[in-house]
């Protein structure tokens, strides 16, 4: 069994240890150590990075048998080593994981909720509470209490105990392991039996801000930053916020409103638009039936548009099919240079759309169909366009005069 050095004392950066064994786990060099400082991934905190003579630690875990294995970058000869935690991490690390134990005592003393798990990952930091339905205040209440707990900088101590003596500590949580166990006390505030790192006093915590919280799995997830990690939080949210302000000319106490009123007026304008653009849809689509062709009883447009947007030559086309009761319409469009086509009909001509778009398709080299009264298509060849709205309008006569 490895002698866990971070369990006493979680500043260590920088240790000497014998190698009881150098070998290969699933391919990659692996070290076991008489004692290391280097935490393994357990409780729901990620183990730390650093190096061991040198070369770097990629991954640490504890095994079945209390032994912690080092996985590292290359393999290590030396008998005698030196290995160096990555103190950023580690420190981060410990910020978050003290964060939670005072956060989740907070839930409990305000709110009885109870923490059923924690996840600690690069970016973020979760707890889970067995309890739906927090309001916004009890959450901000919860984190003032807590950072309040910080601010009087309680001390943080780790009490090594025997499983009977756990009846002497109101704990929040049961101990999961057998035999020697630590709890952590924060001062007269939370007892909690934990292997991890933590920091010696409330007040290096620095601040603990719950950024969001969501219903999950019956209950709440609580997402939250504590130190450099909420500094770093606050210092990029200052940043978003200062750059709408000056792109807005607003200062931030009147951001919210401002927005709101640009909101109402973008929405109004958007339905003004709609309106405009309908009334001039409605403007050219009289100009056009004004020009069609009055074939075998039936009024036929065929029109060839340039870089006209599909959505809108469909609107236009469904207003031509509306104005006559044997009205048929053949559109093509060419957009960044690429050939596309509307056919739409009224109801009583019985041509299938969907037939003519598939011969009309083969001229443009592409493909299309659709239903028997509306059918669209595209194809490569923009140049062939006309072409194709001729061979339809053939079609469309040979099927519609009874002579052909
Ligand atoms: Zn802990």
């Amino acid at each position: 069994m490895t002698t866990k050095l971070y369990y006493s004392d979680s500043y260590l950066q920088k240790f000497s240890s014998k190698v009881q064994k150098s070998t290969l786990i699933d391919d990659m060099p692996a070290i076991f150590l008489e004692q290391t400082a280097f935490y393994p991934t357990s409780g729901g905190q990620p183990h730390d990075t650093g190096t061991i003579n040198d070369i770097e630690v990629l991954d640490v875990y504890e095994n079945e048998s209390n032994d912690i294995v080092h996985i590292m970058k290359q393999p290590i000869e030396d008998r005698d080593v030196v290995g160096r935690i990555y103190w950023e991490r580690r420190f981060d690390h410990m910020q978050q994981h003290t964060g939670q134990h005072l956060l989740s005592q907070a839930f409990i003393k305000k709110c009885k909720a109870d923490t059923i798990s924690f996840h600690l990952g690069d970016e973020s930091a979760t707890l889970d509470l067995n309890q739906t339905g927090l309001s916004a205040d009890t959450i901000s209440a919860v984190e003032e209490f807590t950072n309040r707990i910080i601010y009087e900088n309680r001390q943080v101590i780790g009490h090594i105990i025997s499983k009977n003596e756990l009846d002497q500590f109101p704990v929040r949580k049961p101990a999961s392991v057998d035999g020697n166990l630590r709890i952590i006390e924060i001062e007269n505030f939370d007892y909690s039996p934990c292997g991890g790192t933590h920091c010696s006093r409330t007040g290096e915590i620095g601040v603990v801000k719950i950024t969001r919280h969501e219903n999950y799995k019956e209950g709440t997830r609580i997402h939250f930053k504590c130190g450099i990690r909420a500094l770093r939080d606050f210092q990029e949210k200052s940043k978003i916020l200062k750059q709408i302000g000056e792109h807005l000319s607003t200062g931030e106490p009147e951001l919210y409103r401002n927005i709101k009123k640009l909101q109402h007026e973008l929405k109004s304008l958007r339905r003004e638009h709609t309106d405009l653009k309908n009334q001039h849809l409605d403007h050219e689509a009289q100009a056009i039936f004004a020009e069609r062709k009055d074939l075998e009883n039936l009024d036929i447009i065929s029109k060839v548009f340039t870089d006209r947007n599909p959505k809108e030559l469909k609107l236009l086309a469904q207003k031509l099919v509306q104005y006559g009761a044997n009205t048929l319409v053949l559109f093509g469009t060419e957009a960044g240079g690429k050939a596309s086509l509307l056919f739409l009909r009224s109801e009583a001509i019985p041509i299938d759309m969907g037939k003519l778009m598939q011969q009309a398709c083969a001229v443009i080299g592409g493909r299309g169909g659709g239903r028997p009264e509306q059918a669209q298509g595209g194809g490569p060849a923009a140049d062939k366009l006309e072409i194709a709205l001729n061979r339809a309008l053939e079609e469309v006569l040979k099927q519609s005069d009874p002579k052909l």
